[in-house]
């Protein structure tokens, strides 16, 4: 740490810890450990020796941080950087029963993934995954990151809770991970401490009560409600579990504490980084009383507009008959077929940036196929591929050119180890390098 602690911070963590604060703020001393979750769905042995997370089955803690950018493999979607405690949502998602099962969720603060891609891994691809983030850069990080991790059933939205709340009782399972003081990044980002004050603490308190209030008509009764922070602070976890309790007719889930050093607070669970190996983080989870409505969400009544476009779907996905074809200007899309009335819905009402997986853009009767399908866990696994080695890999996803191989002319999917990296285009003695710009390795790479 290269910063100290602010006095008040310090005096508030003595209030609530008492004689083990000691041991918390030596703990503030040691590194953050590094950790990984694997992709299921593009499953590569390459991490499978190292530590396991106790709470998460794809969860690796790492004994050294790699150089993630110059890992193809990273860039092909295979893992996500994230911090271990954040994947407790695992536990909490297998005590709830929700594993593969086919719901409307919504992560409402999703940027910059980490538990969509999480979320999505685990309720499998039955489920319709929202995923929401208002802050336009971070929506982008957000799009890019799900669009790596290749699962066709997600949707992503740029809308204030207030906006998506007017969608009543819409979801199963809602997941507010909030923003918040941010105290449980301290190890692993300096302007956390910085940025750290009492005011702050109030503000994203009133913050964090504003944005409960405003999507919770969004969740159908008897649905779920998962609440998340990275803080200690008492009035941001616990005090806003009991406002919805006592406010807002909801009732606690109790869940059955796993170990692994996790504290038991009132209404969740807290991890504490000198108990758990990983970072400071808080959950709970609520239901929202009532009776649930009863829901055909495999509806199909709504009418497809575009199946005119289904061979596209033909030509590259692996199941295209679970999909419904829709076209926005030139850019053609594939919805999952249980999700299409709500895709539907939600495309009258909010503001979507993603939906499905984006086939490509129509050129007269050409069509160009996009990055997101090259990435797709649906792309159909018999198209012509060339496979690249480490160096030419990240030549590749530096937007340089390949060297050109004696193939026939057309379309391949660019690989390394098999896993793919994006387009290419064979055309006579050339091949050219389709992996988007704005997503290209800007840094030089290391001889
Ligand atoms: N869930 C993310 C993950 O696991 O990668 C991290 C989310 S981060 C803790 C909180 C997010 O809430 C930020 O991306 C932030 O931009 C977003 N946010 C900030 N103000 C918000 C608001 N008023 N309503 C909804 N989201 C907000």
């Amino acid at each position: 740490m290269t910063i100290p602690l602010s006095p008040e911070f310090i005096s508030r963590i003595k209030v609530s810890l008492g004689d083990s604060s000691e041991s918390f703020l030596k703990s503030m001393q040691d590194p953050a450990p590094i950790s990984i979750r694997m992709n299921p769905e593009k499953k590569s042995d390459f991490f499978e020796k190292e530590e396991k997370i106790p709470w998460c089955s794809e969860g690796r803690y790492l004994v050294e941080r790699p150089s993630f950018i110059f890992d193809p493999l990273f860039h092909a979607g295979c893992y996500y950087v994230q911090e271990a405690s954040s994947m407790l949502n695992e536990i909490v998602l297998t005590q709830l029963d929700l594993l593969q099962k086919n719901i409307r969720a919504l992560d409402l603060c999703a940027a910059p993934g980490g538990k969509s891609t999480h979320l999505l891994s685990l309720l499998g691809n039955k489920s319709l995954v929202v995923c929401n983030e208002v802050i336009p850069g971070r929506n982008k990080i957000l799009q890019q990151n799900l669009v790596k991790w290749g699962s066709s059933n997600a949707v992503v939205i740029q809308n204030q809770p207030k906006e998506i709340g007017k969608l009543e009782n819409f979801f199963d399972l809602i997941l507010v991970d909030a923003p918040c003081s941010g105290e449980g990044m301290f190890r692993k980002d300096v302007t956390a401490i910085r940025e750290w004050n009492e005011q702050n603490v109030e503000r994203c308190v009133i913050r964090q009560t504003s944005i409960l209030e405003d999507i919770i008509p969004a969740l159908q009764p008897g649905g779920l409600l998962i609440y998340s922070t990275c803080t200690y602070e008492p009035n941001e976890n616990d005090g806003q579990v009991e406002k919805l309790i006592k406010d807002h007719n909801f009732s606690i889930v109790a869940l059955q504490n796993p170990g692994f050093g996790i504290t038991s607070t009132k209404y969740g669970w807290q991890a504490y980084p000198h108990l758990v190996k990983g970072e400071g983080f808080y959950i709970a989870v609520l239901k929202k009383n009532g009776e649930p409505e009863i829901k055909n969400h495999n509806s199909r009544s709504f009418q497809p507009k575009h199946e005119a476009y289904r061979n596209y779907l033909n030509d590259f996905l692996e199941d295209a008959a679970s999909f419904t074809p829709y076209l926005l200007g030139d850019m053609l899309y594939a919805i999952p077929k249980e999700a299409y009335e709500a895709f539907q819905e939600l495309n009258d009402k909010l503001y979507i940036r993603q939906a499905g997986i984006c086939i490509g853009t129509l050129k007269g009767k050409d069509l160009v196929p996009s990055h997101e399908l090259a990435l797709s866990n649906q792309l159909r696994n018999d198209l012509p591929s060339l496979d690249l080695n480490r160096e030419d890999a990240l030549r590749y996803l530096k937007c340089e050119s390949i060297p050109y191989t004696s193939v026939p002319t057309g379309w391949y999917t660019i690989t390394f180890e098999n896993f793919i990296l994006g387009w290419a285009k064979v055309v006579t003695g050339r091949i050219n390098n389709y992996f988007p710009r704005e997503w290209r390795i800007l840094k030089e790479i290391p001889a």
